[in-house]
């Protein structure tokens, strides 16, 4: 205890509301470090390692970084790193923890504590993964979030979005196809189970979205999530549309830039993502259907492409839900867009990882081991002879950190997210391998998708050492 702290303490600790704060408050005082030993630090940007370099981490941030060794305060936890890569924790861009049964069951079946209680797994099965933030791109995750933050339980740094915006006929608009009738009044019921859950929420013209994003907002949203084209889970919208007017889409990102935060939307077309951009919107999720050039204007105005690269996968073949009429459709698109992620970044677009797995937990957790590895092939070769490890790390970890950035006063990390540098939070892996040229060393060595077996079950034993904001979880180093 320091001088400072021990004079707090004498004030204090006369009450037993003192003794309670001298307890909360000597954790701040009295600083935590660990120190890494003899580590390769991959830091998130660079494709190469710093080969036996140490690093201090003291309460929620990295403190020093050196080849030269790093004196410690007495009671420094050491860690010997015996070569082995430290990295940022990994982030993923586009996740839902809610929505964590089978899609089809969740309408008529659910009971929401159930999803509730489900995302707790969830997010420990993404934290075990290497997962130290992820981004919840529809549902209610602000519960779940809560608890991880206050150490109730183990999970992920949550960026929640609360339910998706969506006008009638948009993406989020889940109702029954007779909930609403023929017309505008002619409904029985103007509100569907996934709406009453919190997942989506219709909203159509300036004053209700407004409300909307302002409501999310309300429920601590990092960010909001719109729905601006079609898309291939919903009933009512067709690919190739455009949703949401310009003054509605503009209405939805004013009201984001006055909390000091960004809106991501849903949207594959080069029409949609030029509206998109005319009002503000900074992250096109999926996107895949547009061209170059739109691809050029989303990164000059500072924006991101989040992709899931499955979608573009013969693995989709496997995937035993996948109804057969649909098959022949998807091998079109596989063979269209085969190079659209070498497309997206000739263009200079950012990109960041996303899974958007919906269903139940180990299937969303094979899918983002998959997908960790299937990006490699995506985002490798073409003209500019792409290193598919290098980008997908960076998508993983750098790309990804500045990403959620753009969550500004709302952002929840104590420090910028998916590097090693001084000041940066202390989300850490510790790797036995160099994901640099081994990329299965962080996804547990999967390949293949639907025949690999239950994640969990399987841990990941090269990720040898998790730590999120100065705190270890896992430690087998
Ligand atoms: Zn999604």
């Amino acid at each position: 205890m320091n001088l400072k702290t021990k004079k707090i303490a004498t004030i204090l600790t006369k009450t037993s509301l003192a003794v309670t704060l001298v307890v909360g408050m000597s954790a701040n005082a009295l600083a935590e470090q660990v120190l890494f030993k003899n580590v390769n630090i991959f830091n998130g940007t660079e494709n190469k390692l710093y080969e036996g370099h140490n690093v201090l981490v003291e309460d929620k941030l990295i403190k020093t970084i050196s080849k030269k060794s790093i004196s410690t305060e007495k009671g420094a936890k050491v860690i010997d790193g015996k070569g082995r890569t430290l990295m940022p924790g990994l982030i993923d861009g586009h996740v839902h923890i809610m929505i964590n049964s089978n899609y089809s069951d969740i309408i008529p079946n659910q009971d929401p504590y159930d999803l509730g209680i489900k995302s707790a797994i969830v997010a420990k099965d993404f934290l075990m993964d290497g997962f130290t933030s992820i981004r919840d791109m529809g549902g209610p995750a602000f519960a779940t979030a809560r608890q991880i933050k206050k150490g109730e339980i183990v999970g992920p740094r949550i960026y929640p979005s609360g339910a998706f915006i969506s006008q009638t006929s948009g993406h989020g608009d889940f109702r029954g196809r007779f909930d609403m009738g023929y017309t505008i009044r002619g409904g029985d019921s103007d509100v569907g189970v996934w709406e009453k859950l919190g997942f989506g929420a219709v909203a159509d013209g300036v004053p209700q979205v407004l409300e909307q994003t302002r409501l999310n907002l309300r429920h601590g949203a990092t960010q909001i999530k719109m729905m601006a084209g079609g898309g291939g889970s919903s009933k009512y919208d067709p690919i190739d549309t455009t949703q949401y007017s310009v003054e509605e889409t503009c209405a939805i990102v004013e009201a984001a830039k006055d909390w000091g935060t960004y809106v991501g939307a849903h949207i594959f077309t080069d029409r949609a993502i030029n509206r998109a951009l005319d009002c503000g919107v900074k992250t096109m999720e999926h996107g895949f259907f547009a061209s170059f050039e739109t691809y050029q204007r989303v990164g000059k105005e500072g924006g991101f492409i989040v992709p899931q690269m499955w979608a573009l996968s013969p693995e989709l073949a496997n995937n035993p839900n996948m109804p057969a009429d649909k098959l022949p459709m998807v091998a079109v698109l596989q063979e269209t867009y085969k190079d659209v992620g070498r497309t997206m970044l000739d263009a200079g677009v950012k990109v960041a990882f996303q899974s958007d797995w919906v269903g139940e937990i180990e299937e969303a957790n094979r899918a983002r081991r998959y997908e960790i590895y299937w990006r490699t092939v995506m985002f490798s070769g073409g003209k500019n002879n792409y290193d598919g490890n290098f980008e997908v790390l960076k998508q993983l970890t750098s790309v990804a950190g500045e990403m959620l950035a753009l969550s500004g006063p709302r952002n929840p990390a104590p420090g910028p997210i998916g590097v090693i540098e001084v000041g940066a939070t202390a989300d850490i892996l510790l790797v036995d391998g160099n994901p640099l040229k081994d990329i299965h060393v962080l996804n547990g060595g999967y390949k293949e998708w639907y025949s690999q077996p239950a994640p969990r079950e399987n841990p990941i034993k090269t990720i040898q050492l998790i730590m999120k904001e100065g705190v270890i979880y896992k430690n087998e180093s």
